[in-house]
């Protein structure tokens, strides 16, 4: 059976309303469909964590930098419903363009500090996006935690700091990326990939782990670096658009894994878009 699907606010509030009367804790995933099994562990977590789950399903054009990109993602609602079914959600909230955004809306949430570097260095405009739907889908849905995969890490920072800063009754969960067997992070972009690219993708998380190896070996972070940017693009990727190693919770670069550290990625590939990162240490 397919889950239930919600496409207006009002209807959503009501839900939500009922729940939390009969004192229900409420859990959102928030999602832009294409789902796959990297989102249904969020929604596992949300289910072991509260007891409402809503997934929200929404492409939402302010954080597509590029039209090109917005108007290829891929659009799978009917076999995304399905895919819920079995998971017992209790909402999918599936709002159209004008619910989200109506005529005349003119609100920006724009999260300083963490945006500026690797994805907000590359995707003008991305995170004030991603922070404008995402306040949106907190207050909407007025859950009391929201379920985010580490798989987009950044976004997962910068979501904390939202909440925090503009003192939103929410709890920021980040859950752990879940990978192919060959080691490529699911995501919904992998679809876009021809066959020969899919041969290919894996390359980037390996080249990753080894240089995360290495630098854990206190090798040389510029010679490591270099080789590892060598075997991604041997790998057949045109252009890596950044690989650096960067504290966890700040985000600012570091040359060695002296504290909490990740290592992330982003790389074309075929002209699809690829982000990973791992933890190093
Ligand atoms: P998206 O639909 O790509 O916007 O992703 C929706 C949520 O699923 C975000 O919190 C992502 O970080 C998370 N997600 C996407 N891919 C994965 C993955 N491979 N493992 C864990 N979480 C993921």
């Amino acid at each position: 059976m397919s889950a239930p699907i919600v496409r207006s606010l009002s209807d959503l509030r009501g839900m939500v309303a009922r729940w939390k009367q009969s004192g229900e804790t409420v859990g959102v995933v928030p999602t832009m469909g294409a789902l796959h099994q990297g989102h249904l562990s969020l929604v596992r977590a949300a289910k072991e964590g509260c007891d409402r789950v809503i997934v929200t399903i929404f492409i939402n054009p302010k954080q597509f930098n590029n039209p090109e990109d917005y108007e290829n993602y891929p659009r799978t609602e009917e076999d995304d419903a399905r895919k819920l079914g079995p998971l017992d959600v209790d909402a999918v909230y599936v709002p159209d363009g004008p619910t989200m955004y109506p005529d005349g809306f003119a609100t920006n949430v724009s999260v300083g500090g963490l945006t500026n570097v690797l994805c907000g260095a590359h995707r003008p405009g991305h995170f004030d996006g991603v922070a404008t739907v995402v306040s949106k889908l907190f207050l909407q849905t007025q859950a009391d935690r929201a379920y985010f995969g580490e798989k987009d890490f950044q976004q997962l920072q910068v979501v904390t700091r939202l909440a925090a800063d503009l003192d939103i009754p929410i709890e920021v969960v980040g859950c752990p990326t879940i990978r192919e067997e060959d080691g490529l992070a699911m995501s919904s972009r992998n679809l876009l990939l021809s066959d020969r690219a899919r041969v290919w993708a894996p390359e980037l998380n390996a080249a990753m782990e080894e240089l995360a190896e290495g630098l854990l070996a206190g090798g040389d972070a510029v010679e490591l670096r270099a080789q590892a940017v060598g075997r991604i693009e041997r790998a057949g990727f045109t252009e890596v658009e950044y690989l650096d190693l960067r504290a966890c919770d700040t985000l600012e670069e570091l040359t060695s894994p002296t504290r909490p550290a990740r290592l992330l990625a982003a790389a074309w590939l075929a002209g699809v878009r690829l982000i990973d990162n791992i933890a190093v240490g």
